[in-house]
């Protein structure tokens, strides 16, 4: 976790677009779409999507121009059936890409803390934390002013399903990409700070870059 705060300082860092799978789920539910309707309850419980929904989603997110010099995936893929339908379409457009799974470890106690902390501005998505990274203001964004709310699925009981789901689906994604030699794990006990410069490190390793 903590995988949308490193993503969003990735996108500003390379200068490309940030692919959120649960961002665009979470704008579904917003628009009160046919596929919002029917991920929310699955989401405010912690279980995960279906593969196939994802996979969808992905695909059009895939298919828009903003995307040609790279982008960052944030919470995908979380199968082992995301995995091998991404692999699949990477390799059928003949793309190369820097795949880098990162996974962040932090150990649970602080995970529930981030989690039942997290609040986000309605308006610009800008994450705080009530227990490390408070606004200025109680409930008001420091960028715009605007109300900071909390996800509906930032209770303890949605945490407890998405770690089970994580141990159940998640995992097998990190050895599928441990066996192609495109995993990186970086301790995400530490600060915003060290945990992209960890990243950046890991990114560098994996492309052969110098750094
Ligand atoms: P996140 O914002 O990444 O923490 O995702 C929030 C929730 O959205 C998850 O607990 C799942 O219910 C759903 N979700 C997001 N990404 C995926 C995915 N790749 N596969 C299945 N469900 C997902």
């Amino acid at each position: 976790m903590g995988k949308g705060t490193q993503a969003k300082v990735l996108m500003a860092e390379y200068e490309i677009p940030q692919i959120s799978t649960g961002d665009i789920l979470r704008d579904q539910i917003a628009r009160g779409t046919a596929l919002g309707v029917k991920a929310k309850g699955l989401m405010d419980r912690g279980a995960l999507v279906p593969d196939d929904v994802v996979n969808g989603m992905v695909a059009d997110r895939l298919g828009q121009a903003d995307i040609v010099s790279g982008y960052v995936l944030d919470g995908y893929p979380r199968t082992l059936a995301q995995a091998e339908w991404l692999d699949g379409r990477l390799s059928a457009a003949s793309t190369e890409l820097d795949l880098v799974a990162v996974s962040l470890r932090v150990d649970e106690g602080e995970l529930l803390r981030r989690i039942t902390g997290r609040r986000t501005c309605a308006a610009c998505g800008h994450i705080y934390n009530i227990y490390s990274q408070a606004p200025a203001v109680e409930g008001r964004c420091d960028v715009d002013g605007s109300e900071l709310v909390q996800r509906t699925d930032d209770t303890e009981e949605a945490f407890r399903a998405r770690m089970k789901a994580y141990e159940a689906s998640t995992a097998p994604v990190i050895e599928h990409y441990r066996a192609k030699g495109r995993f990186a794990e970086v301790d995400g006990m530490e600060s915003v700070t060290a945990v992209t410069a960890s990243i950046d490190v890991e990114l560098s390793r994996l492309r052969g870059w110098e750094i």
